[in-house]
């Protein structure tokens, strides 16, 4: 496997690899959800490249960019285990220089749920997902379901810049009890843990009520007292696939989406009607 650091090296050693070319945006600690990216990207795809960049243009005043987990070893060999033919671990200077100014704005999609709880967080995640296709130029880019906001903010510009790539959604990957894999779960205490797959029960119940009819109000006030304690909701809704706005009812495509609060570290989750097929 082929590791490069700088960003005109990493240029270099796409630009040989054969097509079509998948790439797998990652923040590094990796863990199975993301090794499920990357075989669903081989499936279509002649070489793999994946990058692993705590982006701090994502993160929030107070969030967690200093204790966001990093394995750069750990990754590495899980990377040459997945027989990825290209890693990308840029620095923070090697990405953005010293006067790094230039955003992409997604507008009103990057505004609502986790935008609105974390208000500068799309347009970190945008700017650093342009300037990923910029330097790689890969064929299709692969994302989880499981950042759900996330797929349609990038969908959305893609689709709005004309960025010649192919977007693959794949279904997340979860623990045997539901809980979403994901790096932040590290920081679950036990007793949080245990807790923490009380938000996937409430998702289904949302969804199967919707399912029956029920309106979203009601499904949601109803689905809500799932949460175990000390969850605490930040939200939970149906919204459209596309636009990210709010249903009454279950009209697919959409997400029924969640996040809620263990202590200091806030899960998200979703469900996606209809399933996605494996990229
Ligand atoms: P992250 O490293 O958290 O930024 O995630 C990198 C990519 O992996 C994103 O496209 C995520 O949606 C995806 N991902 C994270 N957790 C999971 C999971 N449990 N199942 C599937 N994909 C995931």
């Amino acid at each position: 496997m082929n590791v490069a650091q700088t960003v005109v090296s990493a240029r270099e050693a796409a630009t040989a690899l054969p097509r079509p070319m998948a790439f797998v945006p990652t923040m590094g600690a990796l863990h199975a959800g993301h090794l499920r990216l990357i075989e669903a990207a081989r499936k279509d795809a002649r070489s793999i490249v994946v990058s692993a960049f705590v982006n701090p243009l994502q993160f929030g005043a107070g969030e967690d960019l200093e204790r966001y987990p990093r394995d750069v070893e750990g990754d590495l060999q899980k990377l040459i285990g997945a027989d990825v033919d290209l890693a990308f671990i840029p620095s923070t200077h090697g990405m953005y220089g010293a006067e790094y100014s230039t955003f992409v704005d997604v507008g009103a999609i990057a505004s609502t749920y986790e935008g609105a709880v974390r208000p500068t967080h799309f347009r970190g995640v945008a700017t650093v997902v342009l300037k990923l296709l910029h330097i790689i130029a890969p064929d299709v880019v692969v994302l989880g379901q499981k950042d759900a906001q996330q797929t349609a903010v990038l969908r959305k510009m893609v689709r709005e810049l004309d960025v010649p790539v192919r977007v693959a959604i794949v279904p997340t990957v979860r623990e045997d009890d539901g809980l979403a894999l994901s790096s932040r779960n590290a920081y679950l205490s036990r007793v949080q843990r245990a807790a923490a797959s009380s938000l996937y029960r409430a998702l289904c119940a949302m969804a199967a009520s919707l399912r029956e009819g029920v309106g979203a109000p009601q499904a949601r006030q109803d689905a809500m007292r799932i949460l175990q304690s000390p969850g605490e909701w930040d939200y939970l809704d149906v919204v459209d696939m596309e636009n990210f706005l709010p249903l009454q009812s279950l009209q697919e495509p959409a997400f029924v989406i969640g996040a809620a609060r263990f202590g200091d570290t806030r899960l998200i989750d979703n469900l996606m009607f209809p399933s996605p097929g494996v990229a």
